[in-house]
């Protein structure tokens, strides 16, 4: 037997591995799991440049969890290493990899610095063991199996053993403040979180508990054996569906893999893109958009985050843009530096145009959908826009590729592109200093009446709506200095888009200031900015309106909770009262002799406008009705 000492340059590092991570300790068997397999890889790599004289078996790993022995092997049947490559690969090499990873690491905030905390390798064993055994056959003919152990300290042994089949068994002691690691649930989800999709079957078996023969055979004394339970799992898909050729694949193989990904998830995605790059970097992945719930937060890290199939994280901010933090699926790629601090991934060249990639292949496979099938896109609209508006406002590069389809949908249903809604209403719609104003409203229902005045006027009124929608018409606005937004009821149709020629008054002047004395007599003049318009005969007596620029602001700053915009925050709410001048019922009013009569007509026109602006309710409400009811009377 040899006997040795891990050269250690700095102190003891088993203990900082041990305690380090300590939220991660599980990621030990990710870390092995990946070097079976890897050893597999290259045994089936030598075969295929014809070095390897003998037959490859079945390639495979296996996971055996022993109760009773408190020990966790990692069994493969790869290259294996003969004693000299152990000495090399794992008292050296493996050794001041790990070494220099807990330098590097063990001062850096615990939570946010490492992605999946990828590198530490095989030493990562003594996270969960207190004393780790190797037992190694090289591919190489006639190599001496060897037996490698270590307790934890940096002293080892290495001795020749027996072994009949070349591969590599790790085996682990769990150590015992680690037993969690020895139940099976608890492995299997372990296998199940970073092994799910590795290339190589994963097989995952006890050797524990004895249990009754289930063929019922006794011994000589007429008691049940009892055997060995074992179950032998597969519990691995070795072919992913990133990982094929998307030609090779139907649209109900995507369902199925999403179905694989998110076994809780009730709803198909609505749509899916296949990425698959391998110029200037790596990246394969299927993207899925889910049909949406209700609150996108808990949506969020619904993404994996892949590295040659085994599993990092699903926390993949800062490598694909923030928008579509909302899609579910996978990314696959070896080229993104996994053991490194997110801000040095923010600023890494290579995630910027992982990134930008992203967005890009987004942008053309919507695009695409759009030009294929555009009555089908139409449909999911509903279902994308938030995500699709999300990425205009975050991204110029999407604002840009959008425009050909972000798809805005008038109160017919109708839907239109930006440029083609444009086109329709420019003239129409344009007021008399040439700016054409775009007509909208965020609830068909509140506001119908200011709609039907719109549209019977012959303009078009878009139904735009959710939370991001002031945002984006105020990015649309910057961007289209021709076009201007105006909610349907910011202010009398004939404002909103002043033409040249405007009604003429039926009342002089001097009736017009009579009549503002009367209303504001009347009004809460803090509250209504009343103003006298020559508004047409059929149109409404009176209209309260709140301005557009008012609107937005407030809406803006709740949006962003308030802080920040204080002086919006103290601004009491106010709107804006039409009177209008040419209405019978005005005339009326103006010609009424008693005071108490106007008012109480006053009242009630202030009431009904308020009623059409769903803004009456208690009290108030409560006078409106018993006042309609002695005014019928
Ligand atoms: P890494 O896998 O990143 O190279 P590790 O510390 O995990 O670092 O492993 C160090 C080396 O030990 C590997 O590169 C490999 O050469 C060797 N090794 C580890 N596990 C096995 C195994 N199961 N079979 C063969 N060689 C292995």
């Amino acid at each position: 037997m040899k006997k040795g000492k891990i050269n250690v340059q700095t102190e003891n590092i088993f203990p900082i591995i041990k305690q380090f991570l300590y939220s991660d300790h599980e990621i030990f068997l990710r870390e092995l799991v990946s070097n079976a397999v890897d050893a597999t890889q290259k045994l089936k790599t030598l075969k295929t440049v014809g070095e390897l004289n003998t037959d490859i078996t079945k390639l495979r790993v296996e996971v055996i969890l022993n109760k009773d022995e408190k020990t966790i092997t990692i069994k493969d049947n790869g290259i294996g290493m003969t004693a000299e490559e152990l000495d090399k690969y794992i008292n050296q090499i493996a050794f001041s990899g790990a070494e220099e990873f807990v330098n590097k690491y063990k001062d850096a905030d615990k939570k946010n610095s490492i992605i999946g905390h990828f590198g530490l390798g095989f030493y990562s064993a003594f996270m969960v063991a207190k004393e780790v055994e190797i037992i190694s056959k090289s591919q190489k003919s006639k190599s001496t199996p060897v037996r490698w152990t270590c307790d934890g300290s940096p002293k080892y042994t290495m001795e020749e053993t027996k072994k009949k089949t070349k591969g590599t068994d790790v085996i682990l002691h769990i150590a015992e403040d680690s037993l969690e690691f020895l139940e099976e649930n608890r492995i299997s989800s372990i296998l199940n979180k970073y092994c799910k999709f590795l290339p190589v079957e994963i097989k995952f078996g006890t050797k524990s508990e004895k249990i009754d023969d289930p063929k019922g055979k006794k011994d000589d004394k007429g008691n049940i054996i009892k055997i060995d339970k074992t179950y032998d799992n597969i519990i691995n898909n070795t072919k992913p569906a990133w990982t094929k050729k998307p030609s090779n694949l139907k649209e109900e193989h995507y369902k199925e893999f999403y179905k694989e990904l998110y076994p809780m998830e009730f709803n198909d995605p609505l749509f899916h893109i296949h990425l698959n790059v391998d110029f200037p970097f790596n990246l394969t992945g299927i993207l899925y958009f889910p049909k949406l719930k209700n609150n996108l937060e808990v949506q969020k890290n619904k993404i994996n985050l892949y590295s040659n199939q085994v599993f990092i994280t699903d926390n993949v901010e800062n490598i694909v843009p923030e928008f579509l933090t909302l899609l579910h699926g996978v990314i696959d790629s070896p080229d993104i530096p996994l053991n490194v601090s997110r801000s040095y991934l923010q600023a890494d060249g290579n995630v910027k145009k992982i990134s930008s990639h992203i967005t890009k292949k987004v942008a053309d496979k919507l695009s695409r959908m759009f030009k294929k099938d555009r009555k089908d896109f139409e449909k999911k609209w509903d279902d994308v826009k938030v995500f699709i508006e999300y990425g205009m406002l975050t991204e110029q590069k999407f604002f840009e590729k959008a425009q050909d389809f972000a798809l805005y949908k008038n109160t017919d249903n109708i839907y239109y592109t930006f440029k083609e809604f444009t086109e329709k209403i420019k003239e129409k719609q344009k007021n008399k200093e040439g700016k054409t104003i775009i007509l909208y409203t965020n609830d068909t229902k509140e506001q119908h009446s200011f709609v039907k005045t719109a549209t019977d006027k012959g303009y078009e009124v878009l139904e735009l709506g959710g939370p991001l929608m002031s945002h984006l018409i105020s990015r649309l606005e910057s961007e289209n200095n021709d076009y201007q937004f105006a909610r349907v009821d910011a202010d009398i149709i004939d404002k909103l888009i002043e033409k040249e020629q405007s009604n003429v008054s039926k009342l002089s002047e001097k009736e017009q200031e009579k009549l503002k004395k009367f209303f504001e007599e009347t009004v809460d003049k803090e509250k209504f900015n009343v103003e006298i318009q020559n508004m047409s005969v059929s149109d409404s007596p009176l209209l309260i309106t709140q301005s557009e620029f008012m609107r937005r602001m407030k809406e803006q700053q709740q949006l962003s909770g308030g802080g920040g915009m204080q002086m919006f925050g103290s601004m009491p709410e106010s709107y804006n009262l039409s009177v209008n001048a040419n209405h019978e019922l005005i005339s009326k009013i103006l010609n009424e002799k008693t005071k108490k009569k106007r008012t109480k007509l006053i009242n009630q026109l202030l009431d009904l406008g308020l009623l059409s602006q769903g803004l009456l309710n208690g009290e108030k409400l409560t006078e409106f009705i018993s006042r309609s009811v002695s005014l019928i009377k």
